[in-house]
């Protein structure tokens, strides 16, 4: 069986920890690969690789790096099927989905491509007689990242290339449950000309996750995944003086008003549900149905979760996947156990779905409950897996009552044809992402991702013109080319003239 290694300087370098950690295959249910898991030595050998890397790249003109980047973003798409293809292996998305999260992490990339346009400071001439102030943007040092399992190219790419666009150099920890794509975009971004030491790859579990946050080399730290591990990230990081993002966990509420379209709102919830089984931290698990929207949706939801086209990722016609392991499977299922205890009413159940000749994979039908109320476990705590909730409220302030109490608050949407209610909802909701009549609104790669509340920890979102600053720190030079008469020692505090 072969083992996933780490990509360190450059080249793959064999584990020494002796730890291993399974990578499944979730279709099959089999262990595919295994992983060598990291110990504090060989982060730090990853750390000293960049360090050392560092002065070289800081100092390589933003045109040069621009230019690596570009190279990288066509060695992403010439190798899209194949890097989709890794994630379905390991993750168990469906292809297609895999490869648009992809094209949305190239995204990151095209964006870096204009970076010397994005390092330009501010210059103010004559800020006093004959003295002129400007401010520049310099990078950190090395910097870390730690991703989650449910998007193994996509979340590594809201980090890596603006890190390194920006002039850091970058060790890179990827989820154990999916690890090879990242080593795979390390490979080519070196093939694209990035220095050896700039990206590293270094895989593990706490322990690595605690070598990094503790190491005093590192500058700044990036994190995705739960909140929990988040809130650790963003404590531990920061009391060894690093700048650290936090991005957590999710309960994604939609609001579907009474004059919405229900047809289309049915389509939107049948994708953010349960597209990549529910696996997304910007999925919508709550379907808040104001007033009359509730029977008229619900009379379309259930045949469509009953219908949904479930089986193994690299199926073409099949719409949602298997969950990534038997321990998630487990606990999704255990949810909706609590849910039906709870008393909320289980219109679909998927928990004994079987997919023929995959009797081992880590399959799960639809999952739809109806009824949900705002004191239940499955309605405050994330599932992450393909069950939607759906609450039904009397009007629009409860909605938008329930979504602001709700102690998430990463994305939401409102299904409406009134733009008033639209713009009420935008304005008033706690949330940091908002679709309008948009399931899923993650920003752009020119705007910036975040959530808010216990959604994320830290002041500045992902990628984005805020991926910049957070991998920059502002440096303000002021100058004076004196002439002529000399004024002699000021002993006053300075001002400008
Ligand atoms: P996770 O928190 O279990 O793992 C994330 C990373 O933390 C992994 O690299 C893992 O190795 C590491 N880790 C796990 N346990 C740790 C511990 N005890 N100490 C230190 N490090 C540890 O998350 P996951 O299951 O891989 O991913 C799913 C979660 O990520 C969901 O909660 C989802 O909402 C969230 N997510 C959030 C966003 C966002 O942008 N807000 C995006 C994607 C995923």
């Amino acid at each position: 069986m072969s083992t996933i290694e780490h990509f360190i300087n450059g080249k793959t370098v064999k584990g020494r920890s002796g730890r291993y950690g399974d990578v499944f295959n979730p279709a099959t249910g089999e262990v595919a690969k295994k992983v060598s898991l990291a110990n504090k030595e060989e982060v730090g050998q990853a750390v000293a690789a960049a360090e050392a890397a560092f002065p070289k790249w800081a100092a390589t003109p933003p045109l040069v790096r621009a230019r690596v980047m570009f190279k990288f973003k066509t060695l992403i798409e010439q190798h899209m099927d194949e890097l989709a293809a890794i994630i379905t292996a390991e993750h168990g998305k469906v292809l297609s989905d895999a490869k648009g999260s992809v094209i949305r992490g190239l995204e990151v990339v095209e964006f870096v491509c204009g970076i010397p346009h994005l390092l330009k400071g501010e210059f103010s001439e004559n800020v006093g007689t004959n003295v002129d102030s400007w401010a520049m943007r310099q990078p950190l040092g090395v910097c870390a990242g730690i991703t989650p399992f449910n998007f193994p190219a996509m979340v590594p790419m809201w980090m890596f290339p603006v890190a390194i666009a920006t002039g850091n150099t970058f060790v890179l920890k990827p989820s154990e449950r999916d690890p090879s794509c990242s080593v795979r975009l390390a490979e080519l971004a070196k093939e694209a000309g990035l220095p050896d030491g700039v990206l590293n790859v270094v895989h593990g579990d706490k322990e690595s996750v605690d070598a990094i946050l503790t190491d005093p080399r590192i500058q700044a730290v990036s994190f995705v995944g739960s909140t929990p591990i988040a809130e650790y990230v963003y404590h531990t990081g920061a009391a060894h003086n690093k700048r650290v993002q936090a991005l957590g966990g999710a309960k994604n509420h939609m609001v579907i008003m009474p004059d919405a379209d229900m047809d289309q709102a049915t389509d939107a919830l049948m994708g953010a549900g349960y597209g990549s089984a529910g696996e997304r931290c910007m999925a919508i698990s709550v379907a808040v149905a104001v007033g009359k929207a509730g029977d008229a949706l619900m009379e379309r939801l259930v045949p469509r979760v009953r219908a949904l086209k479930i089986g193994p990722g690299t199926d073409p016609e099949v719409e949602m996947g298997p969950l990534v392991t038997k321990t998630h499977l487990d606990k999704v299922r255990g949810y909706v156990d609590v849910g039906v205890k709870e008393g909320a009413k289980l219109v679909v159940d998927g928990r004994d779905f079987k997919m023929q000749g995959y009797e081992k994979g880590f399959f799960i039908g639809g999952c739809l409950f109806d009824d949900v109320k705002p004191e239940m476990r499955i309605y405050k705590e994330e599932i992450f897996g393909p069950v939607l909730s759906v609450m039904r409220v009397p009007d629009f302030n409860q909605a938008l009552k329930l979504v602001n109490d709700h102690e998430y608050g990463n994305g939401t949407a409102i299904f409406t044809r009134d733009g008033d209610a639209a713009r009420a909802y935008s304005t008033q909701c706690k949330v940091g992402m908002v679709g309008v009549n948009v399931p899923i609104p993650v920003p752009v790669a020119f705007h910036s991702f975040g959530g808010w509340k216990r959604s994320l920890f830290g002041d500045m979102n992902a990628y984005g013109p805020e991926g910049v600053r957070f991998y920059t720190k502002t440096k303000t030079v002021t100058s004076r080319w004196p002439t002529g008469i000399r004024a002699g020692a000021e002993f006053i505090m300075p001002t400008m003239k």
